[in-house]
């Protein structure tokens, strides 16, 4: 029997793929607890592991943070992570002494329950509810200059808070560490490794256990097709969305239902036409296994449940982590981007889809690949045996190794380059030189990647 703790951020998209897991682990005779928050607490409850409030930790918002959180400001939410885990400090120390926990399992958003791994010396899992972003795959998100630029002023703000950490005594292991998914720690990602970008470029210590859900159903599809409408539950208030849908569909042969979020009062739809139906709510799973079409917003549970369903979609990304799925998913040819969002272009859309069978062959093949993976089940071997062993190969490495050479030689030809061009023209342009040079320092760092990454795992 072992002792888990579980972590997670407050989000039904990060705590719904954990619930599998801890249930299973209970099934084995763990002694489970899930740090957690009261809105969460009856379908924690439901696996059978003792549910422990957090609620008292939170901070209390502004209205201008409250306004951040809700648009999931990477900053705003740096921030709000550090204050929950000095927070939680002393209720934590004393939790670990208690407890002694054998293992942590946290979602990979969750600061206080990495931190508090490390600041214990206990073995630490992390659940990634998205893919796993590492050098390679987060090529796949784009950062728009909008982003970049709040990224920018925002991190001073984030050091500061992220440097008030020792004083409680967390490790300083790094901003970045806390971030992003390195090969020296063991996680569990709920894809499978077809459909992870770069997979290959993870070592062992990775777990891809597929979709973690609790539904045995497989897709039943039905002959008047049924597209279902999701934003998610985070970014979901968004009524001129739904309305678009309605007028979309509302004199196409199918029928229609909206998952619109608490937020969206249903009634300002008026009366809705006999084929769509709205609800604050749903039982996705079982939505999915009968619809033919999926309007998502492109949130990796959503995105899973919907192949794990054989259901093809259209995508509709929000942030640049959805944009990173939606490529994606558009890669392995079982979606379309919706570009246009006027009622013509979401008919457009669906009908596409539902007129071409490729979106719903490679959907199928999707399922049939994410059901082959090891689930729940693999999750809580990959939790019991952490930290796990690992053949030592770590290809990121590898590629900061390899790229070394072409980094001298691009910051050498700029300065040689600077020198010629500054004879001719006058030197107070220098900054808009400089400047290109760091923006181009990327996509020159990512080509180059590009080229050894192929050669590296084909050894
Ligand atoms: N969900 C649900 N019913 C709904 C809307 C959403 O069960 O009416 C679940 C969905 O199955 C998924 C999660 O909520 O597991 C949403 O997670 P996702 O990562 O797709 O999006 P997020 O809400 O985090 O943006």
């Amino acid at each position: 029997m072992k002792k888990v703790m579980i972590f997670c951020i407050p989000a039904h998209g990060h705590t719904n793929p954990i619930l599998p897991v801890a249930k299973e682990l209970v099934s084995r005779g763990d002694a489970v607890r899930f740090y957690s928050f009261d809105e969460f607490r009856d379908k924690i409850e439901r696996t059978g592991a003792e549910f422990i409030s957090c609620d008292r930790f939170l901070s209390k918002l502004s209205r201008q943070e409250e306004e951040n959180m809700k648009n999931v400001n990477v900053t705003e939410m740096s921030i709000q992570d550090i204050r929950i885990t000095i927070n939680m400090t002393d209720f934590l120390d004393s939790e670990y002494k208690s407890f002694l926990p054998d293992v942590i399992y946290s979602d990979s958003a969750c600061f206080w329950g990495k931190l508090s791994a490390w600041k214990h010396d206990v073995p630490l899992v992390v659940s990634t509810s998205t893919f796993a972003f590492n050098q390679m795959s987060s090529q796949y998100m784009k950062n728009s200059p909008k982003e970049l630029t709040s990224l920018l002023f925002g991190l001073p703000r984030v050091q500061k808070e992220f440097r008030r950490l020792k004083e409680y005594g967390y490790k300083n292991m790094g901003f970045l560490s806390l971030v992003q998914s390195d090969n020296e720690t063991d996680s569990v990602v709920y894809t499978s490794k077809r459909f992870q970008p770069y997979a290959e470029s993870f070592s062992d210590r990775y777990a891809f256990v597929g979709p973690s859900v609790f539904s045995d159903k497989r897709p039943e599809k039905q002959a008047r097709p049924l597209v279902y409408i999701s934003l998610g539950t985070i970014i979901n208030e968004r009524p001129d969305f739904y309305r678009s849908c309605i007028e979309a569909l509302k004199n196409e042969p199918l029928d229609a239902v909206i998952s619109c979020g608490n937020a969206v009062d249903i009634g300002t739809f008026g009366t809705l036409p006999d084929n769509i139906h709205a609800y604050p709510y749903v039982d996705q799973l079982d939505i999915l296994s009968k619809a033919s079409v999926f309007i998502t917003h492109c949130g990796m549970n959503s995105v899973s449940e919907s192949l794990y369903m054989a259901a093809p979609m259209v995508l509709y990304p929000q942030t640049n982590e959805q944009q990173a799925v939606a490529r994606r998913v558009t890669e392995i040819g079982a979606g379309k981007l919706l570009k246009d969002d006027s009622a013509e272009g979401i008919r457009k859309a669906v009908l596409e889809i539902l007129g071409s069978k490729s979106y719903a062959e490679a959907a199928a093949l999707c399922c049939e690949d994410l059901r082959s993976c090891s689930g729940a089940k693999g999750a809580a071997d990959h939790i019991e045996n952490a930290p796990n062993p690992s053949d030592g190969r770590d290809v990121v490495k590898e590629l900061s190794k390899a790229v070394v050479t072409e980094q001298i030689l691009y910051n050498v030809i700029s300065v040689v380059l600077a020198s010629v061009l500054f004879r001719f023209i006058s030197i107070k342009y220098l900054w808009i030189y400089i400047a290109a040079a760091v923006l181009f320092s990327a996509p020159v760092k990512n080509f180059f990647q590009q080229a050894h990454y192929k050669k590296l795992i084909a050894r």
